[in-house]
């Protein structure tokens, strides 16, 4: 079986699907061939000498690897420039988010393809080593925080020196998912206060166990919902929601926001009239921009200022960790592709495995109704 790694084509991107280490790993199993386009890994620093050592054969131009390799592991979704180049019986493992891309699904479809969705694995125990969607939350939640640093005029942490005494910066993290947990996490680590807010009361302890305080609403509504994501909450709750913060907007320096609902646009939270509250030099990271943003006043994958306020839209925070996150990415691709295809047996599509029927998008051509999700924890 040859499996080919492509450098990624989406503007900007800097990740690359497969590691050095994770190319012996699959030789090592058994794996016929590994072809990697010259340069794919370069911008993540892992560079062709790396991956020739790791036993991996070079390829001159993408075109080489489409036309050669059984499996082709990606980041990013193949471009409908990419499809063209499928060849018969391709098949394809990436991150795909197929329901907002029917269209890219159905041209895959067209060429016979086969391909899985990193982004569809159901989030099951036994699945937390394929579990992409994590480890690139788990960067986010870091890189948000690094990023709100960079423009933030403070210290994050508070220190006695002979110049002056200066108080610790303030942290809000709203959602406290794997993102929002990885943010806190990281604030603390800096020497923030930081406090975090969730609709799913089991965020509480989790909140409270990284050393940061949980705020809450008077409301008692429960936010859980269908396999451990968050529901749309009511009418009440959201406002009451957006009073505590904009209480919480006159004293923090920086909102880090997370907040989604799974199939729905993200809770609009952080309103126009909190911004006006805020201290000159707060900054707010909204996560959530991809999905229409937490904050009224994000512009999708740039820093916008409004009031002296700044506020980071970007949706490209793994790649702006690209070692780190084509590392834990790579881990992940690698043993979802073991899990199908072991050592010495052919690469074959088990239906009756959640994991892999959760993941698969199209088979041989067909497009797959997408799997029923997982009940609740
Ligand atoms: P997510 O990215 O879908 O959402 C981020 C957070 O936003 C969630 O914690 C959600 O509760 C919160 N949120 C939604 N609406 C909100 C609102 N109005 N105000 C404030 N917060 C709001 O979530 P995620 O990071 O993907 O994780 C969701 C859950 O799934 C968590 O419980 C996580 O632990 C769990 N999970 C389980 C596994 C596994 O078992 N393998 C893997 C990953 C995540």
């Amino acid at each position: 079986l040859t499996v080919g790694v492509p450098k990624e084509v989406f503007p900007g991107e800097r990740r690359v699907a497969l590691t050095p280490a994770n190319v012996a790993l699959l030789l090592k199993k058994g794996f016929g061939k590994v072809l990697v386009q010259r340069g794919a890994g370069t911008a993540a620093e892992f560079h062709d000498e790396a991956y020739e050592k790791a036993g991996a054969t070079l390829v001159d131009g993408a075109s080489g690897v489409w036309s050669a390799a059984d499996v082709v592991l990606k980041v990013r979704g193949p471009s409908m420039d990419e499809v063209d180049s499928f060849k018969v019986k391709q098949s394809v493992i990436s991150l795909l988010q197929p329901a907002q891309n029917k269209e890219l699904v159905q041209k895959i479809a067209s060429k016979g393809a086969t391909c899985f969705a990193m982004d569809m694995i159901p989030r099951i125990s036994r699945a937390q080593v394929f579990d992409a969607l994590s480890s690139m939350a788990n960067i986010a939640g870091y890189k948000a925080v690094l990023e709100a640093s960079n423009v933030f005029g403070r210290f994050l942490t508070g220190q006695v020196t002979a110049a002056g005494k200066i108080p610790p910066c303030k942290v809000l993290i709203i959602g406290a998912g794997v993102a929002g947990l990885s943010a806190i996490a990281t604030a603390r680590r800096m020497g923030a206060i930081v406090r975090g807010f969730d609709t799913r009361p089991a965020a509480r302890e989790q909140v409270q166990s990284l050393g940061a305080e949980f705020i809450e609403v008077e409301i008692q509504e429960d936010g859980s919902g269908a396999g451990g994501y968050a529901k749309e909450m009511s009418k009440e709750f959201i406002e009451a929601e957006m009073k505590l913060f904009k209480e919480q907007a006159r004293e923090v320096d920086i909102i880090i926001t997370t907040a989604l609902i799974p199939g729905k646009p993200a809770p609009k939270l952080i309103k126009m009239d909190m911004l006006d509250v805020m201290k000159p030099g707060s900054v707010i990271v909204d996560l959530a921009a991809e999905a229409g943003g937490n904050c009224e006043a994000t512009k999708k994958g740039e820093l916008a200022v409004y009031n002296d306020v700044k506020i980071i839209g970007y949706t490209d925070l793994p790649s702006r960790l690209p070692t780190q996150s084509s590392t834990l990415y790579s881990n992940n691709i690698t043993k979802f592709l073991l899990s199908m295809a072991p050592a010495e047996k052919e690469f074959g599509v088990d239906l009756s495995d959640e994991v892999v029927r959760g993941a698969i998008v199209t088979q041989n051509g067909d497009v797959l109704p997408p799997a029923p999700r997982p009940a609740p924890p």
